[in-house]
């Protein structure tokens, strides 16, 4: 294992990233995106203890616990400059409109320097797979070809797989990498306000389900 700085937050924190593995195809797994949804923050510390315990597969896994340090210290979902990240990115349907202010798309597309260095990893990386840690109500929402990986998730959680979320997500991952780039995401919502000991019982185990069936198919 080796770790790095991914980049810095709007308040200049390190993002903290951790690498797993040495050959095999790039993974990307974040969590933390939004700030108050720490069932995904907790998931991704179940994972981290599990990868440095033990990395079996042939996969280059980059491991992002809390992108959006700033909201995780504040408990809030937007970054320090109120911006929702998961409607920021640089996508077609990108729009400065917004309905409430949770989901502020900030000033410009990539207008964050959170979003700056998850793009620049994206671009340089081009991950085979995407996994981003929320809560919510329970689903594993796919964009692009990723739902056997999704389906090794739902065998152990039960969580439903669909294609949309239900209602519009302009500048969101699932769009900028899975759709527009061919790199497929899945958003998994945890149930928001599960305890810790489940995340880490049933969620992160069928995670490494999941990325078994991510290293089976190889590419
Ligand atoms: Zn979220």
């Amino acid at each position: 294992m080796s770790n790095f700085v991914f980049g810095l937050t709007a308040t200049r924190l390190p993002i903290m990233a951790y690498r797993f593995g040495s050959e095999g195809p790039p993974v990307l797994v974040l969590g933390g995106v939004h700030g108050d949804e720490i069932e995904g923050i907790v998931a991704a510390h179940g994972l981290l203890e599990k990868f440095t315990a033990s990395f079996p597969w042939r996969l280059r896994l980059t491991l992002v616990p809390i992108f959006n340090l700033d909201g995780a210290l504040a408990r809030e979902r937007r970054n320090a400059r109120g911006v929702d990240l998961n409607r920021n990115l640089p996508t077609k349907d990108w729009t400065a409109d917004v309905a409430e202010p949770r989901y502020s798309p900030g000033d410009a597309p990539n207008s964050e320097p959170e979003n700056l260095a998850l793009t620049a990893h994206i671009e340089s990386e081009r991950p085979s797979f995407i996994l981003s840690l929320h809560s919510w109500k329970p689903t594993l929402n796919i964009n692009g070809d990723c739902r056997a990986i999704a389906e090794s998730i739902a065998r152990r959680t039960g969580y439903a797989i669909t294609g949309s979320i239900g209602y519009p997500t302009p500048g969101c991952l699932g769009t900028y990498a899975g759709l527009e780039r061919g790199l497929p995401t899945l958003t998994y919502e945890i149930e928001r306000g599960l305890a810790h000991e489940p995340i880490l019982d049933v969620h992160v185990p069928a995670i490494l389900e999941g990325l078994k069936t991510c290293e089976a198919r190889g590419r």
